[in-house]
Protein backbone atom coordinates (compact mmCIF):
# COMPACT_ATOMS: atom_id res chain seq x y z
CA UNK A 1 0.00 0.00 0.00
CA UNK A 2 0.90 3.16 -1.12
CA UNK A 3 1.24 6.05 1.86
CA UNK A 4 -1.04 8.73 0.67
CA UNK A 5 -1.30 12.55 3.02
CA UNK A 6 -2.61 15.75 2.18
CA UNK A 7 -2.09 19.21 2.92
CA UNK A 8 -6.11 20.75 2.23
CA UNK A 9 -5.95 24.38 3.54
CA UNK A 10 -8.38 26.72 2.99
CA UNK A 11 -7.39 29.56 0.78
CA UNK A 12 -8.83 32.33 2.92
CA UNK A 13 -5.22 34.77 3.85
CA UNK A 14 -2.07 34.18 3.86
CA UNK A 15 -0.17 30.74 5.48
CA UNK A 16 -0.38 30.76 8.97
CA UNK A 17 2.83 29.08 10.86
CA UNK A 18 -0.02 26.53 12.33
CA UNK A 19 -0.95 25.25 9.01
CA UNK A 20 2.74 25.46 7.07
CA UNK A 21 3.63 23.07 10.37
CA UNK A 22 0.86 20.90 9.45
CA UNK A 23 2.05 20.73 5.69
CA UNK A 24 6.18 20.11 6.91
CA UNK A 25 4.79 17.26 9.21
CA UNK A 26 3.06 15.60 6.45
CA UNK A 27 5.82 16.51 4.19
CA UNK A 28 7.99 15.23 6.85
CA UNK A 29 5.79 11.69 7.04
CA UNK A 30 5.38 11.29 3.65
CA UNK A 31 8.87 11.54 2.05
CA UNK A 32 10.26 9.58 4.73
CA UNK A 33 8.47 6.72 4.44
CA UNK A 34 8.39 7.21 0.17
CA UNK A 35 4.80 7.81 -0.59
CA UNK A 36 2.87 10.35 -1.96
CA UNK A 37 1.76 13.96 -1.15
CA UNK A 38 -1.28 15.14 -2.34
CA UNK A 39 -2.35 19.31 -2.65
CA UNK A 40 -6.08 19.76 -2.05
CA UNK A 41 -7.67 23.44 -2.43
CA UNK A 42 -10.70 23.54 0.19
CA UNK A 43 -12.43 26.42 -0.97
CA UNK A 44 -16.35 25.41 -0.31
CA UNK A 45 -16.17 29.19 1.17
CA UNK A 46 -17.22 30.37 -1.79
CA UNK A 47 -17.05 34.50 -0.48
CA UNK A 48 -13.70 34.12 1.88
CA UNK A 49 -11.72 32.29 -0.79
CA UNK A 50 -9.71 33.79 -3.28
CA UNK A 51 -7.49 32.81 -6.01
CA UNK A 52 -4.85 35.36 -4.66
CA UNK A 53 -4.55 33.02 -1.25
CA UNK A 54 -4.37 29.92 -3.14
CA UNK A 55 -1.06 31.07 -5.18
CA UNK A 56 0.31 32.64 -2.11
CA UNK A 57 -0.26 29.09 -0.04
CA UNK A 58 1.28 27.23 -2.71
CA UNK A 59 4.30 29.51 -2.90
CA UNK A 60 4.83 29.46 0.30
CA UNK A 61 4.79 26.10 0.22
CA UNK A 62 7.20 25.73 -2.24
CA UNK A 63 9.30 28.28 -0.73
CA UNK A 64 9.66 25.77 2.59
CA UNK A 65 11.02 23.25 -0.08
CA UNK A 66 8.38 21.35 0.32
CA UNK A 67 7.03 19.19 -2.92
CA UNK A 68 3.66 17.94 -3.88
CA UNK A 69 2.75 14.85 -6.24
CA UNK A 70 -0.63 16.00 -7.04
CA UNK A 71 -2.46 18.97 -6.86
CA UNK A 72 -4.62 21.77 -8.85
CA UNK A 73 -1.11 22.60 -10.66
CA UNK A 74 -0.30 19.04 -10.94
CA UNK A 75 -2.99 16.75 -12.37
CA UNK A 76 -2.95 13.32 -11.31
CA UNK A 77 -5.47 10.16 -11.21
CA UNK A 78 -7.17 11.97 -8.11
CA UNK A 79 -8.55 15.15 -9.47
CA UNK A 80 -9.72 17.65 -9.29
CA UNK A 81 -8.33 19.32 -6.81
CA UNK A 82 -10.25 21.81 -5.57
CA UNK A 83 -13.58 21.18 -3.98
CA UNK A 84 -14.98 23.58 -5.81
CA UNK A 85 -14.99 21.57 -8.75
CA UNK A 86 -16.03 18.82 -6.94
CA UNK A 87 -19.98 19.40 -6.55
CA UNK A 88 -20.88 16.44 -8.91
CA UNK A 89 -19.00 13.66 -6.79
CA UNK A 90 -20.74 15.15 -3.64
CA UNK A 91 -24.03 15.42 -4.75
CA UNK A 92 -23.60 11.34 -6.32
CA UNK A 93 -22.63 10.17 -2.73
CA UNK A 94 -25.31 12.48 -1.33
CA UNK A 95 -28.08 10.92 -3.13
CA UNK A 96 -26.58 7.32 -2.35
CA UNK A 97 -27.10 8.26 1.10
CA UNK A 98 -30.67 9.41 0.89
CA UNK A 99 -31.35 6.79 -1.18
CA UNK A 100 -30.25 3.93 1.93
CA UNK A 101 -31.90 6.12 4.44
CA UNK A 102 -28.67 7.19 5.85
CA UNK A 103 -29.57 10.65 5.67
CA UNK A 104 -32.59 12.57 4.78
CA UNK A 105 -34.15 16.11 3.98
CA UNK A 106 -34.50 18.69 6.41
CA UNK A 107 -37.57 21.58 5.94
CA UNK A 108 -36.90 23.30 9.60
CA UNK A 109 -36.91 27.07 8.56
CA UNK A 110 -34.02 29.15 10.10
CA UNK A 111 -36.66 30.41 12.46
CA UNK A 112 -38.00 27.18 13.83
CA UNK A 113 -34.35 26.29 14.08
CA UNK A 114 -33.26 29.25 16.40
CA UNK A 115 -36.54 29.05 18.55
CA UNK A 116 -35.34 25.26 19.29
CA UNK A 117 -32.26 26.65 20.25
CA UNK A 118 -33.54 29.58 22.09
CA UNK A 119 -35.14 27.01 24.40
CA UNK A 120 -32.28 25.16 24.91
CA UNK A 121 -30.23 27.77 26.28
CA UNK A 122 -32.63 28.99 28.56
CA UNK A 123 -33.11 25.08 29.60
CA UNK A 124 -29.00 25.26 29.83
CA UNK A 125 -28.63 22.44 27.41
CA UNK A 126 -26.26 22.61 24.33
CA UNK A 127 -27.86 23.53 20.97
CA UNK A 128 -28.63 20.06 19.33
CA UNK A 129 -31.14 19.68 16.08
CA UNK A 130 -34.16 17.64 17.99
CA UNK A 131 -34.93 15.53 14.71
CA UNK A 132 -37.94 17.38 13.72
CA UNK A 133 -37.84 15.87 10.22
CA UNK A 134 -35.89 12.87 11.17
CA UNK A 135 -39.31 10.46 10.51
CA UNK A 136 -41.22 12.11 8.15
CA UNK A 137 -43.31 10.02 6.00
CA UNK A 138 -43.08 10.05 2.11
CA UNK A 139 -46.60 11.78 2.66
CA UNK A 140 -45.43 14.79 4.66
CA UNK A 141 -41.91 14.92 2.51
CA UNK A 142 -43.79 15.17 -0.58
CA UNK A 143 -46.01 17.82 0.72
CA UNK A 144 -43.02 20.10 1.64
CA UNK A 145 -41.78 19.61 -1.54
CA UNK A 146 -44.97 20.63 -2.80
CA UNK A 147 -44.79 23.71 -0.92
CA UNK A 148 -41.94 24.90 -2.47
CA UNK A 149 -40.23 24.49 0.96
CA UNK A 150 -35.88 24.44 0.39
CA UNK A 151 -34.12 22.20 2.37
CA UNK A 152 -30.96 20.87 3.86
CA UNK A 153 -29.64 17.34 4.11
CA UNK A 154 -28.70 15.99 7.45
CA UNK A 155 -27.19 12.58 8.08
CA UNK A 156 -28.71 10.13 10.75
CA UNK A 157 -26.57 9.55 13.87
CA UNK A 158 -27.07 6.98 16.36
CA UNK A 159 -26.71 7.11 20.61
CA UNK A 160 -23.21 5.29 20.52
CA UNK A 161 -19.51 6.24 21.69
CA UNK A 162 -16.97 6.87 18.34
CA UNK A 163 -13.70 5.78 18.87
CA UNK A 164 -10.85 7.65 17.04
CA UNK A 165 -7.27 5.61 16.98
CA UNK A 166 -5.46 8.40 17.04
CA UNK A 167 -1.93 7.80 15.75
CA UNK A 168 -0.44 10.68 18.31
CA UNK A 169 -2.91 10.93 20.73
CA UNK A 170 -3.93 7.30 21.64
CA UNK A 171 -7.57 6.76 22.09
CA UNK A 172 -9.81 9.19 22.03
CA UNK A 173 -13.62 8.49 22.55
CA UNK A 174 -16.81 10.93 21.47
CA UNK A 175 -20.27 10.35 22.69
CA UNK A 176 -22.00 10.76 19.31
CA UNK A 177 -24.70 13.19 21.65
CA UNK A 178 -22.09 15.39 21.96
CA UNK A 179 -22.20 16.59 18.11
CA UNK A 180 -25.42 18.84 18.14
CA UNK A 181 -27.36 16.24 16.77
CA UNK A 182 -27.83 14.86 13.21
CA UNK A 183 -25.61 17.50 11.06
CA UNK A 184 -25.52 19.08 7.62
CA UNK A 185 -23.73 17.05 4.93
CA UNK A 186 -25.55 20.01 2.21
CA UNK A 187 -26.81 23.06 2.93
CA UNK A 188 -30.48 24.16 1.43
CA UNK A 189 -28.28 26.41 -1.48
CA UNK A 190 -26.87 23.27 -2.55
CA UNK A 191 -23.53 23.65 -1.25
CA UNK A 192 -21.38 21.03 0.67
CA UNK A 193 -20.85 20.63 3.99
CA UNK A 194 -16.81 21.33 4.80
CA UNK A 195 -17.10 17.80 6.44
CA UNK A 196 -18.78 16.06 4.11
CA UNK A 197 -16.30 17.21 1.32
CA UNK A 198 -13.40 16.02 3.11
CA UNK A 199 -14.55 12.39 3.86
CA UNK A 200 -15.47 12.46 0.19
CA UNK A 201 -12.30 13.87 -1.32
CA UNK A 202 -10.16 11.43 1.04
CA UNK A 203 -11.66 8.53 0.25
CA UNK A 204 -11.89 9.14 -3.21
CA UNK A 205 -7.94 11.09 -3.27
CA UNK A 206 -6.83 7.83 -1.61
CA UNK A 207 -5.72 9.70 1.93
CA UNK A 208 -4.29 6.77 3.80
CA UNK A 209 -3.11 8.80 6.87
CA UNK A 210 -4.73 12.75 7.99
CA UNK A 211 -2.57 14.53 10.00
CA UNK A 212 -3.80 17.28 11.39
CA UNK A 213 -4.17 20.08 14.25
CA UNK A 214 -6.21 18.64 17.23
CA UNK A 215 -8.68 21.66 16.66
CA UNK A 216 -9.83 19.33 14.05
CA UNK A 217 -11.02 16.17 16.64
CA UNK A 218 -14.55 17.13 17.01
CA UNK A 219 -14.31 17.20 12.82
CA UNK A 220 -13.04 13.57 13.02
CA UNK A 221 -15.91 12.11 15.43
CA UNK A 222 -18.08 13.72 12.84
CA UNK A 223 -16.15 12.40 9.48
CA UNK A 224 -15.89 8.75 11.17
CA UNK A 225 -19.72 8.73 11.09
CA UNK A 226 -19.53 9.54 7.48
CA UNK A 227 -17.10 7.33 7.01
CA UNK A 228 -19.38 4.73 8.04
CA UNK A 229 -22.53 6.07 6.48
CA UNK A 230 -20.74 5.85 3.09
CA UNK A 231 -19.23 2.11 3.66
CA UNK A 232 -15.80 3.21 3.55
CA UNK A 233 -13.13 2.46 5.75
CA UNK A 234 -11.38 5.83 7.36
CA UNK A 235 -8.14 6.58 7.16
CA UNK A 236 -5.80 6.85 10.19
CA UNK A 237 -5.86 9.72 11.85
CA UNK A 238 -2.94 11.70 14.18
CA UNK A 239 -3.92 15.10 15.74
CA UNK A 240 -0.78 17.06 16.49
CA UNK A 241 -0.82 19.59 19.52
CA UNK A 242 -1.36 23.25 19.22
CA UNK A 243 1.25 25.70 18.44
CA UNK A 244 1.01 28.66 21.13
CA UNK A 245 2.55 31.96 21.73
CA UNK A 246 4.52 33.06 24.20
CA UNK A 247 1.70 33.93 26.36
CA UNK A 248 0.56 30.19 26.19
CA UNK A 249 -2.46 31.44 24.13
CA UNK A 250 -3.16 29.97 20.62
CA UNK A 251 -0.93 31.14 18.49
CA UNK A 252 -2.59 34.54 16.38
CA UNK A 253 -1.85 37.65 14.95
CA UNK A 254 -1.69 39.24 18.59
CA UNK A 255 1.64 37.52 19.10
CA UNK A 256 3.33 39.32 15.85
CA UNK A 257 4.61 37.70 12.87
CA UNK A 258 2.21 34.63 12.22
CA UNK A 259 2.09 33.90 8.53
CA UNK A 260 5.46 32.27 6.36
CA UNK A 261 4.99 35.23 4.01
CA UNK A 262 5.60 37.82 6.69
CA UNK A 263 8.63 35.79 7.90
CA UNK A 264 10.11 35.81 4.33
CA UNK A 265 9.68 39.52 4.26
CA UNK A 266 11.30 39.75 7.55
CA UNK A 267 14.72 38.31 6.28
CA UNK A 268 13.86 34.33 7.37
CA UNK A 269 15.46 31.85 5.76
CA UNK A 270 12.93 28.86 4.59
CA UNK A 271 15.79 26.31 5.83
CA UNK A 272 15.66 27.96 9.29
CA UNK A 273 12.02 28.23 9.39
CA UNK A 274 11.65 24.48 8.22
CA UNK A 275 14.17 23.77 11.08
CA UNK A 276 12.63 25.94 13.46
CA UNK A 277 8.87 24.60 12.82
CA UNK A 278 10.14 21.14 12.54
CA UNK A 279 10.69 20.87 16.13
CA UNK A 280 7.05 22.62 17.40
CA UNK A 281 6.06 19.15 18.78
CA UNK A 282 8.72 16.73 17.52
CA UNK A 283 12.13 16.61 18.58
CA UNK A 284 14.80 13.99 18.07
CA UNK A 285 15.18 12.56 21.34
CA UNK A 286 18.03 14.62 22.73
CA UNK A 287 19.22 17.85 22.75
CA UNK A 288 19.80 18.80 19.33
CA UNK A 289 18.73 21.79 17.77
CA UNK A 290 20.03 23.33 14.76
CA UNK A 291 19.63 20.23 12.40
CA UNK A 292 19.93 19.98 8.17
CA UNK A 293 16.40 19.00 6.87
CA UNK A 294 18.31 16.14 5.79
CA UNK A 295 19.04 14.80 9.12
CA UNK A 296 15.31 15.47 10.26
CA UNK A 297 13.79 13.70 7.46
CA UNK A 298 15.99 10.52 8.00
CA UNK A 299 15.02 10.89 11.51
CA UNK A 300 11.50 12.14 11.63
CA UNK A 301 8.56 9.63 12.96
CA UNK A 302 5.21 10.15 14.07
CA UNK A 303 6.51 8.27 17.48
CA UNK A 304 8.23 11.42 18.64
CA UNK A 305 4.91 13.92 18.30
CA UNK A 306 4.18 15.49 21.69
CA UNK A 307 0.99 15.42 23.14
CA UNK A 308 1.34 18.72 24.59
CA UNK A 309 1.31 22.04 23.11
CA UNK A 310 4.15 23.79 21.40
CA UNK A 311 5.45 26.92 22.17
CA UNK A 312 6.49 29.06 19.54
CA UNK A 313 9.67 31.01 20.77
CA UNK A 314 10.39 34.02 18.47
CA UNK A 315 13.77 35.09 19.51
CA UNK A 316 14.61 31.32 19.37
CA UNK A 317 13.55 30.95 15.55
CA UNK A 318 15.52 34.77 15.25
CA UNK A 319 18.99 32.68 16.41
CA UNK A 320 18.75 30.07 14.47
CA UNK A 321 18.10 31.98 11.56
CA UNK A 322 21.27 33.98 12.62
CA UNK A 323 23.15 30.39 12.37
CA UNK A 324 21.82 29.69 9.16
CA UNK A 325 23.27 33.14 7.67
CA UNK A 326 26.70 32.49 8.90
CA UNK A 327 26.58 29.30 6.72
CA UNK A 328 26.15 30.33 3.96
CA UNK A 329 29.53 31.19 1.80
CA UNK A 330 29.86 34.82 0.31
CA UNK A 331 28.23 34.38 -3.32
CA UNK A 332 24.97 32.42 -1.65
CA UNK A 333 25.05 35.21 1.27
CA UNK A 334 24.83 38.16 -1.41
CA UNK A 335 22.24 36.50 -2.99
CA UNK A 336 20.02 36.00 0.02
CA UNK A 337 20.46 39.61 0.70
CA UNK A 338 20.50 41.25 -2.02
CA UNK A 339 16.62 41.20 -2.36
CA UNK A 340 16.72 43.05 1.17
CA UNK A 341 18.71 45.99 0.74
CA UNK A 342 16.49 48.46 -1.45
CA UNK A 343 19.52 50.45 -2.33
CA UNK A 344 21.60 47.95 -4.01
CA UNK A 345 21.45 48.53 -7.22
CA UNK A 346 22.51 51.83 -6.77
CA UNK A 347 25.06 50.19 -4.42
CA UNK A 348 26.50 47.82 -7.07
CA UNK A 349 26.52 50.43 -9.73
CA UNK A 350 28.56 52.59 -7.85
CA UNK A 351 30.93 50.34 -6.00
CA UNK A 352 30.79 46.67 -7.45
CA UNK A 353 29.50 43.88 -6.44
CA UNK A 354 32.46 42.66 -4.70
CA UNK A 355 32.65 45.53 -2.76
CA UNK A 356 29.15 44.83 -1.60
CA UNK A 357 29.93 41.32 -1.44
CA UNK A 358 32.80 42.13 1.56
CA UNK A 359 30.21 44.45 3.84
CA UNK A 360 28.16 41.49 3.70
CA UNK A 361 30.22 39.07 5.06
CA UNK A 362 31.95 42.17 6.81
CA UNK A 363 28.81 42.10 9.27
CA UNK A 364 27.15 38.09 8.92
CA UNK A 365 28.02 37.41 12.90
CA UNK A 366 26.06 40.79 13.97
CA UNK A 367 23.38 39.92 11.97
CA UNK A 368 19.86 38.05 12.74
CA UNK A 369 17.50 38.31 9.89
CA UNK A 370 18.02 39.44 6.22
CA UNK A 371 16.75 42.77 6.79
CA UNK A 372 19.47 43.57 9.67
CA UNK A 373 21.90 44.34 6.56
CA UNK A 374 19.98 46.98 5.16
CA UNK A 375 20.89 49.60 7.73
CA UNK A 376 24.36 48.29 8.01
CA UNK A 377 25.13 48.56 5.06
CA UNK A 378 23.45 51.66 4.50
CA UNK A 379 25.74 53.25 7.37
CA UNK A 380 28.84 51.85 5.26
CA UNK A 381 27.30 53.07 1.20
CA UNK A 382 26.30 56.47 2.64
CA UNK A 383 27.41 58.07 5.99
CA UNK A 384 25.19 59.60 8.01
CA UNK A 385 26.55 60.60 11.72
CA UNK A 386 23.51 59.51 14.50
CA UNK A 387 23.24 60.77 17.44
CA UNK A 388 25.77 59.22 19.49
CA UNK A 389 28.26 59.99 16.63
CA UNK A 390 27.47 63.66 16.73
CA UNK A 391 27.66 63.66 20.48
CA UNK A 392 31.44 62.04 20.20
CA UNK A 393 32.14 64.64 17.42
CA UNK A 394 31.94 67.54 19.78
CA UNK A 395 34.01 66.02 22.47
CA UNK A 396 37.43 67.64 22.15
CA UNK A 397 39.39 64.62 23.34
CA UNK A 398 37.69 63.10 19.98
CA UNK A 399 38.42 65.60 17.59
CA UNK A 400 42.46 65.04 18.59
CA UNK A 401 41.96 61.75 18.00
CA UNK A 402 39.94 62.18 14.47
CA UNK A 403 42.23 64.62 13.48
CA UNK A 404 45.37 63.02 13.88
CA UNK A 405 44.36 59.70 12.28
CA UNK A 406 43.14 62.13 9.23
CA UNK A 407 46.74 63.84 8.87
CA UNK A 408 48.57 60.14 9.00
CA UNK A 409 46.24 58.95 6.28
CA UNK A 410 46.51 62.23 4.47
CA UNK A 411 50.30 62.17 4.75
CA UNK A 412 50.68 58.53 3.36
CA UNK A 413 53.03 57.44 0.56
CA UNK A 414 50.86 56.92 -2.69
CA UNK A 415 53.23 54.04 -2.78
CA UNK A 416 51.56 52.52 0.14
CA UNK A 417 47.96 52.42 -1.36
CA UNK A 418 45.73 51.26 -1.59
CA UNK A 419 44.58 51.39 2.30
CA UNK A 420 44.82 48.05 4.08
CA UNK A 421 44.61 46.38 7.57
CA UNK A 422 48.42 46.15 8.09
CA UNK A 423 48.50 50.36 7.33
CA UNK A 424 45.90 51.21 9.87
CA UNK A 425 47.71 48.82 12.29
CA UNK A 426 51.06 51.22 11.28
CA UNK A 427 48.93 54.41 11.86
CA UNK A 428 46.91 53.38 15.62
CA UNK A 429 50.00 53.35 17.29
CA UNK A 430 51.46 56.92 16.54
CA UNK A 431 47.53 58.32 16.86
CA UNK A 432 47.63 56.73 20.18
CA UNK A 433 51.09 58.28 21.47
CA UNK A 434 49.90 61.73 19.48
CA UNK A 435 46.90 61.95 21.93
CA UNK A 436 47.08 59.49 24.93
CA UNK A 437 43.87 57.99 23.81
CA UNK A 438 43.83 54.52 23.58
CA UNK A 439 41.06 51.43 23.77
CA UNK A 440 37.28 52.81 22.97
CA UNK A 441 38.61 56.81 23.19
CA UNK A 442 40.47 55.52 20.34
CA UNK A 443 38.07 53.45 17.97
CA UNK A 444 35.03 54.73 18.69
CA UNK A 445 35.09 58.10 17.47
CA UNK A 446 37.10 56.78 14.26
CA UNK A 447 34.02 54.61 13.95
CA UNK A 448 31.47 57.13 14.64
CA UNK A 449 33.34 59.25 11.60
CA UNK A 450 33.56 55.89 9.34
CA UNK A 451 29.91 54.81 9.47
CA UNK A 452 28.27 57.23 11.97
CA UNK A 453 27.96 55.21 14.64
CA UNK A 454 30.40 54.64 17.03
CA UNK A 455 29.85 50.67 17.55
CA UNK A 456 29.98 47.82 14.70
CA UNK A 457 32.48 46.28 12.86
CA UNK A 458 36.36 46.82 13.15
CA UNK A 459 37.49 49.95 11.52
CA UNK A 460 40.73 48.57 10.29
CA UNK A 461 38.66 46.02 8.69
CA UNK A 462 36.33 49.24 7.23
CA UNK A 463 38.74 51.39 6.48
CA UNK A 464 40.21 49.84 3.44
CA UNK A 465 36.80 48.51 2.60
CA UNK A 466 36.12 52.48 2.16
CA UNK A 467 38.82 53.50 0.89
CA UNK A 468 42.13 55.96 1.62
CA UNK A 469 40.12 59.24 0.43
CA UNK A 470 36.50 58.73 1.69
CA UNK A 471 38.50 57.80 4.76
CA UNK A 472 39.85 61.20 5.25
CA UNK A 473 36.34 63.00 3.24
CA UNK A 474 34.24 61.47 6.59
CA UNK A 475 36.86 62.48 9.03
CA UNK A 476 36.55 65.87 7.68
CA UNK A 477 33.07 66.20 7.78
CA UNK A 478 32.79 65.07 10.94
CA UNK A 479 35.47 67.61 12.14
CA UNK A 480 33.43 69.93 9.54
CA UNK A 481 35.82 71.13 7.42
N1 LIG B 1 -9.12 23.11 5.27
C1 LIG B 1 -8.81 22.70 6.61
C2 LIG B 1 -8.01 23.79 7.30
O1 LIG B 1 -7.45 24.63 6.64
C3 LIG B 1 -8.03 21.41 6.61
C4 LIG B 1 -8.61 20.42 7.50
C5 LIG B 1 -8.08 19.03 7.30
O2 LIG B 1 -6.87 18.86 7.24
O3 LIG B 1 -8.88 18.12 7.20
O4 LIG B 1 -7.96 23.81 8.51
Amino acid sequence: MTIRVRFAPSPTGMLHIGNARTALFNWLFVRHHGGEFVFRIEDTDRERSTKESEISIMEDIAWLGLDWNEGPDKPGAHGPYRQSERTSIYEDHCSQLLNEGKAYRCYCTKEELEAVKEAQRQRKEPPSYPGTCRNLSPEERADREKQGLSSVVRLRIEPEDILVNDLIRGEVVFGSHTLGGDFVLFRSDGGVMYNFAVVIDDVTMKITHVLRGEDHLTNTAKQILIYRALGYEPPQFGHMAMILGPDRAKLSKRHGTVSVRQFKDEGYLPEALFNYMSLLGWNPGDEREKMPREEILREFSLERLTKSAAIFDFKKLRWMNGLYIRDLDRDQLFAAARPYLPDAGNIVAERGEEWLKDVLWLFRDNVEVLTDFAPRVGMIAAFEAGEEAQKLFAEEASQQVMRAFRDELAGLDGAKLPLTTEIIDEILPRVQEATGAKGRKLFMPLRAAMIGSPHGPDIRVVGPMLGRDEVVRRLDAALGV
